[in-house]
Formats: structure tokens, C-alpha cells, sequence
């Protein structure tokens, strides 16, 4: 900083004030877009659904989870990964040392579709603008794919998530990873080795502390 023009980095309270004023627009905009997603009927989904699962999570976040959908439990709530996947999610956030309130979470579709089954491609293609402008919002500089239906959208449609999983993908400036879905691991418990491999990659990038981890995190 050059202290006798008082030009360069702001001091650190006028940052702080910046960094709130930022935190505050963001929180308006993503409500905003929430309201959009409300209204939205671009699918039938919504017909079949008790409510649109948005997304939750801090508007700041330098990591965005998401996965495909939300099943009843979510569709009850409100909130995504709230049911046994979710505890599952919760766990291995906090193994890993990552605070569920930093992160954002979302899914690829906002509503239940019938009977948890996947949703179509054209309910997808419906969706994803939402997840698009969540993403462009928040900017978080990691995205986590959640299972194979997150990583064939967000990563490459071709790819399949054993192969995938545990390398970092960088598209349009951010970072990638895919790891398989919680609700995988609850069925094959032998998949949790690899999760927790994925996780430790992105522990790795998330603590560093020039990507604005604290190196005594
Ligand atoms: N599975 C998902 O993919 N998303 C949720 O929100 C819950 C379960």
C-alpha cells in the first residue's frame, strides 16, 4: 500500500465494511433468484412436489455441494441433504474440518421428482439456469459434485464418476471435484474410502492459505 497517496489495499476496516456490504447484496440477490425459482414452471416437477428446495447455505461461500435432487425428506424441509444422505454429508463435512454454514449447498434439480426417481434430461436442461446463476452468484472457487448426475452436468456428460472422481477438473476458472453421491455410501459402505480421499483433495485446496485458508487452519 502506499501510505502517502493512500492508495492500494484498503484499510482493514473499510474492507471489512466492503466485504459486509458485498455479503448483504449477494444475500438480496440470491433471494431474489430463490423467488424465481419459486414461480418457476418451466418442468412439471413442481406439480408433483411439496415445495421448491432452493438451496442453503452461506451467500459468501467459497464452496458450493451439489447433488442431484431432493428427496422427501428435502421436499418436507425445504433444505437440501437434510435426510440420511444428508447426516451422512454432515459427518464427512466435519471429518474433513468444513463448516456446513461456509458452504452453499444445492442440488442440479429444486424439486422432487415422483418416487425420488432421476430427473430427465429435459427437467435437467429446465433447471439448470437456476444452478447457473447460484453459481455466477455466489462465484465459490470450489464446486463439489455430488454423484454421477451432478458430475455428467457440471463436468463433462460423458464422464463417468469412478473415473472421475479424486482429479480436479478447472472449467471457466473454478475448481471441480466429483466424489460419489452419500446415498451411494449408504448402500456400499466400501465406496467411503474414495470420498474421503476426494475430501482430502479438497481439504488440501480449501486450507491453502493463498487461496484464503489459514495455514493454522
Ligand atoms: N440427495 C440429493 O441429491 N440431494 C438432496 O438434497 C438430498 C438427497
Amino acid at each position: 500500500m502506499d501510505l502517502m497517496s493512500g492508495r492500494g489495499a484498503a484499510p482493514p476496516d473499510d474492507e471489512n465494511r466492503a466485504d459486509r456490504a458485498n455479503h448483504k447484496d449477494k444475500e438480496v440477490e440470491l433471494d431474489r433468484l430463490k423467488e424465481e425459482a419459486l414461480s418457476c414452471k418451466r418442468c412439471s416437477l413442481r406439480q408433483g412436489c411439496l415445495q421448491v428446495v432452493f438451496g442453503v447455505g452461506n451467500p459468501g461461500a467459497r464452496i458450493m455441494l451439489v447433488g442431484e435432487g431432493p428427496g422427501g425428506d428435502e421436499d418436507r424441509q425445504g433444505i437440501p441433504f437434510v435426510g440420511r444422505a444428508g447426516q451422512l454429508l454432515n459427518r464427512i463435512l466435519e471429518a474433513a474440518g468444513i463448516n456446513r454454514d461456509d458452504v452453499y449447498i444445492t442440488n442440479i434439480v429444486k424439486c422432487r421428482p415422483p418416487g425420488n426417481r432421476l430427473p430427465v434430461q429435459s427437467e435437467i436442461d429446465a433447471c439448470l439456469p437456476h444452478l447457473q446463476k447460484q453459481i455466477a452468484l455466489i462465484d465459490p472457487e470450489i464446486i463439489i459434485c455430488l454423484g454421477s448426475l451432478s458430475t455428467k452436468t457440471l463436468i463433462d456428460k460423458n464422464a463417468s464418476i469412478t473415473r472421475t472422481r479424486g482429479n480436479w477438473r478447472t472449467i471457466g476458472g473454478r475448481r471441480y471435484m466429483a466424489t460419489f453421491h452419500p446415498a451411494a455410501l449408504l448402500r456400499d459402505p466400501g465406496k467411503k474410502k474414495y470420498v474421503w480421499e476426494d475430501f482430502k483433495e479438497v481439504m488440501k485446496e480449501y486450507h491453502k492459505p493463498d487461496n484464503g485458508g489459514s495455514a493454522h487452519e
